[in-house]
């Protein structure tokens, strides 16, 4: 047989399959065959339920910790999260379009953008959502990966943003589109081009506010957001929206919008709305929270974020009211998932999983449910979790191995024994931390 074509098991484990209706699964055995290079699950359980196939290659994981490969819902690959790049050349927005459009600054930022990508599978995260790049980088980037037959993240991509002239990310990583029609032909050119869902800016932004209250402000009308779901529900797509205030999350619910990125403070009707959407694609939205992003700009000297008092003053609300809104949402029983915004100031693609530890110390959950929220009903918000988000049979084989328990120490993810990725083994490494940025964060 091939190594292609291999059976293997991984024995000696616990098994946290991320179902959750047992805790943890000892002395288990995963089985997993591969077939041209994709591994899926053929069974797992207990050593006593589970026999170890015939000439099978072992891998022997000596009692450590397997659970689901994360999946990060919303990150951005244009950046690595650190603020401390020197030699940075000050540009109007209008110079930095057309060098990020040039053939070295295309080259230099998508060589930037795949380095992201597999710091992200290094660290664990074997499925994550760009929700904003400039141009269709992302897509190009996805591609690439998948045809150089390098073991690679699964990466769902949203190329630019749709956004109104002057909104959030306007002239960076959004389009403008100022009426219905001009949304459903972005719509229309995103689906031609390859993106696996729509993402909207319906409200302002912090990282490029110029007045206190505006991110958060309501920017997209009603008409415009529902016409740019209505588009893309047509063709089967999900719409994700960067929303930040109650207002923003009342309007684009009503319009129908599938998930609301970050979040803010919620009352009745949207409560509502989040549990039974008319107008959304699968007759509910969830919300996407991103804790790393507004904490560590809230928390972290300007010196050193490089935002100015006004970003600051509208990140501490951000934090404050998307915490409120989270707490509302897993006490209402609202589908929550779990993103970082990675590329934001401190907010890496390695560090994940200190998203997790953000949603216990902020949101005041277990380290049970934020694993939840990072694997299974990430999967199931971003419709993939026929395929990942658990580990089952017929699933693909995409998992971590940790030294240690982590239902008990979050702080086990830091570093992972092994990342496996559809069956395929990653070497771990630890080439992707930028000791700078973990200087900052560490105790936050
Ligand atoms: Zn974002």
């Amino acid at each position: 047989m091939s190594e292609q074509n291999q059976i293997c098991a991984f024995i000696n484990c616990n098994i946290i399959d991320g179902k959750f209706e047992n805790e943890l699964i000892k002395e288990g055995i995963i089985v997993v065959e591969n077939s041209n290079g994709i591994g899926k699950i053929k069974c797992l359980g207990n050593k006593d339920e589970v026999s170890i196939p015939e000439n099978c290659k072992i891998v022997d994981l000596k009692g450590k910790y397997v659970l689901p490969g994360l999946i990060n819902a919303h990150a951005h690959l244009f950046g690595n999260g650190n603020p401390f790049i020197t030699g940075e050349v000050k540009r109007t927005p209008d110079e930095n379009l057309e060098f990020m459009k040039s053939s070295l600054g295309k080259y230099l930022l998508k060589q930037g953008m795949k380095k992201n990508a597999m710091a992200a599978l290094h660290a664990g995260v074997t499925t994550f959502r760009s929700v904003g790049d400039p141009f269709y980088y992302d897509i190009e980037v996805r591609n690439e990966i998948k045809n150089s037959g390098e073991i690679g993240p699964d990466m769902l991509c949203a190329g630019p943003m749709i956004c109104i002239t002057g909104g959030h990310g306007y002239k960076f990583v959004s389009e403008a589109s100022d009426s219905p029609w001009e949304g459903r032909k972005k719509v229309r050119a995103r689906i031609y081009n390859g993106t696996d869902l729509i993402k909207i800016a319906s409200t302002g932004g912090v990282t490029d506010s110029k007045r206190i209250g505006e991110a958060g402000r309501v920017q997209m009308t009603y008409d415009e957001i529902a016409a740019i779901c209505d588009e893309a529900h047509r063709a089967g797509y999900l719409v994700a929206s960067h929303c930040q205030s109650t207002r923003g999350l009342k309007e684009a619910l009503r319009a129908g919008v599938d998930t609301i990125e970050h979040g803010a403070s919620m009352d009745d009707e949207i409560i509502q709305l989040f549990k039974h959407n008319p107008k959304s694609l699968r007759g509910y939205s969830a919300l996407i929270p991103t804790f790393a992003a507004a904490v560590y700009v809230s928390e972290i000297s300007t010196e050193y974020t490089k935002l100015d008092n006004v970003q600051l003053t509208n990140g501490r609300i951000i934090r404050d009211k998307m915490t409120e809104g989270f707490k509302t949402a897993v006490k209402e029983g609202i589908r929550v998932g779990l993103g970082t915004d990675a590329a934001m100031p401190f907010v890496t693609h390695y560090g994940t999983w200190r998203e997790l530890h953000l949603q216990v110390k902020y949101g005041g959950i277990s380290n049970a449910q934020a694993i939840s929220c990072a694997t299974k009903s990430n999967s199931e918000i971003l419709g993939i979790d026929s395929e990942v988000g658990t580990l089952e049979p017929g699933k693909f084989a995409d998992f971590i191995v940790l030294q240690g328990n982590p239902l008990e120490n979050l702080n086990y993810f830091e570093n992972p024994s092994m990342v496996v990725k559809k069956g395929n083994i990653i070497k771990s490494t630890q080439d992707y931390i930028i000791p700078e940025v973990e200087k900052f964060i560490k105790d936050i």
